[in-house]
């Protein structure tokens, strides 16, 4: 049976009145198991109207009541949390242990954001001048959005969220229109934790929804994770709004492999890297670069041999290392830049094109492939493909390998392998990326660190969770006051200065 979806609106479940709707595939089967309301403008609007009265109390709320908030969340999200991974992975295609992995990542972030009364905390300068003290307050911004993409449900929604809302700010979440399930289930949870009702607000839908929220002035700030080109879209109409605007967008990860690394151990890297969640990671590892020859030789064997032995299924079922992409288009478009390698010469050492899952036969699934001898000018290695293929492109030296990681236009993650600590601290100095691992392939910060990729990875200021999170989502107010107030100096008519 079709599942009917819904918008999340006032703290209730509201029909979709635009009459478009969405298909939500279960990606294992190839079926449609849901459908989702696509709103109109016109129902952002009366969102946003909700969220806009909703805020002012909330904002007003001390951050030690909000935060309370957060942590009942917590313990509500810990009792739903094997509900949430089945439903995360019946709609996205990753394993059960990934959703997991995935909620657990976006609960990190409401644990950090727990701490918003010290986060929030300003600073103050006593005896400025005669008798003046300056300090300043973080203010929530008021009505606050995040847009959010399919391949992270629970996690990403939950770094938006959480931050914003326990500044104080009223919340508008966008989720991919893919796999929109669990993120109404957590905006449930949030009401059930005592979030007052409109405080978040879940709107689903495709570009009208989105163009509805970037144009609409009443939201003040808008959070953005995706693709590269709808990043740079969303940046540039947020801006010409009057909104600020953090877009996190594609990515191309490199792992380079020095000669003196431990190689097996590189190898699993790079298969657990490349290949979990069917690379539909914005740190995926999706370029592995081995310095030297033999290197490179040895490297590739290993590989080869590891992907032979990977177990592809879906994702509801135990024993599989990832499950199947998230729709038919998804699939249909890696297959394309696996033909395309080929076409261009690159050496494919496995092919995951044509797998057949017995039972789950219209399941979008593919099987790891393998690309050696890839070069640079190649389509497989220009473009983010964000699925399970994983490259070889070979560099002479060290130097080489660092000069191809950073003149990449992507730059959100990179990882060195090796045992030379000189390389690992000269690497991670000079590299042109914002995230960088040492002998770590998925190097996310955790969350009391920040998060946010460089170049064509990441659009406007402040990266996300971690403190940048809040000054994201709070404007700082400076107050410059002078007690006792019997002081006077006469009139003066130039700026003051502290001469
Ligand atoms: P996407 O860009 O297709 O969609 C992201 C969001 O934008 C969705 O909510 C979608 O509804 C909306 N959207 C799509 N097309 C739009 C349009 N034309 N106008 C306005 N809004 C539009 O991305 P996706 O396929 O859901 O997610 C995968 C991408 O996200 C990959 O490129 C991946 O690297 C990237 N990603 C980046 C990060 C990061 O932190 N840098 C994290 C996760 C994913």
């Amino acid at each position: 049976m079709v599942r009917e979806l819904t918008h999340f609106i006032g703290g209730a479940h509201v029909q979709g009145t635009s009459g478009r709707f969405g298909d939500v595939y279960d990606p294992s089967t190839g079926e449609v198991q849901a459908r989702v309301p696509l709103a109109s403008s016109a129902e952002v609007a009366e969102a946003i109207a909700v969220a806009e009265a909703a805020q002012i109390e909330w904002g007003d709320q001390n951050p030690q009541k909000r935060a309370r908030v957060l942590l009942k969340f917590l313990d509500l999200v810990a009792k739903d949390l094997p509900h949430l991974a089945r439903r995360l992975s019946s709609e996205h295609g990753k394993t059960i242990a990934d959703s997991m992995g995935d909620i657990q990542r976006g609960v990190e972030v409401i644990e950090f954001a727990a701490g918003a009364p010290h986060l929030l905390k300003g600073e103050y300068t006593t005896g400025a001048g005669a008798g003046i003290d300056v300090y300043s307050m973080r203010q929530p911004l008021g009505v606050v959005a995040g847009i959010t993409p399919f391949n992270f449900p629970a996690m990403i929604p939950l770094w938006k969220a959480g931050p914003a809302l326990a500044a104080g700010n009223a919340f508008i979440l966008k989720p991919s229109e893919r796999d929109p399930s669990v993120p109404l289930r957590l905006a449930e949870l949030f009401l059930e934790a005592g979030l007052p009702a409109g405080v978040l607000n879940v709107v689903n839908g495709d570009k009208e929804a989105v163009d509805a929220i970037v144009r609409d002035t009443r939201v003040k700030a808008v959070g953005f994770v995706g693709s590269t080109p709808i990043a740079q879209y969303i940046y540039a109409t947020a801006a010409a709004n009057g909104k600020r605007a953090q877009c996190f967008g594609g990515a191309k990860n490199h792992l380079v492999v020095m000669p003196d690394a431990d190689l097996d151990q590189v190898a699993d890297a790079l298969v657990g890297a490349g290949y979990g969640s069917a690379g539909e990671r914005c740190m995926a590892i999706s370029v592995a670069v081995p310095v030297g020859a033999e290197t490179a030789d040895a490297l590739a064997a290993k590989l080869a041999e590891r992907v032979a032995h990977l177990r592809v299924g879906p994702a509801l079922e135990e024993g599989f290392d990832y499950g199947p992409l998230v729709t038919a288009e998804a699939k249909a478009r890696v297959e394309r830049y696996i033909q395309l390698g080929v076409e261009q010469g690159a050496t494919l050492l496995a092919d995951g094109r044509g797998l057949a899952v017995p039972g789950h036969e219209n399941g979008f699934y593919i099987g790891p492939t393998l690309f050696d001898h890839v070069t640079p000018d190649m389509d497989v290695y220009r473009d983010e493909i964000f699925g399970p293929v994983l490259i070889i492109v070979r560099a002479d030296t060290y130097e080489d390998a660092l000069r191809l990681a950073s003149e990449n236009p992507y730059g959100n993650g990179v990882s060195i392998f090796t045992r030379d600590g000189d390389a690992a601290r000269d690497f991670s100095a000079r590299v042109n990326i914002g995230m960088v691992g040492v002998n770590v392939p998925i190097p996310v910060p955790i969350a009391y660190h920040t998060f946010g990729g460089w170049k064509s990875s990441g659009f406007g200021d402040l990266n996300q969770h971690g403190p940048d999170a809040f000054r994201f989502y709070t404007k700082t107010k400076t107050v410059t006051s002078r007690w006792p107030s019997g002081i006077k100096e006469g009139a003066s008519f130039v700026i003051p200065t502290m001469h």
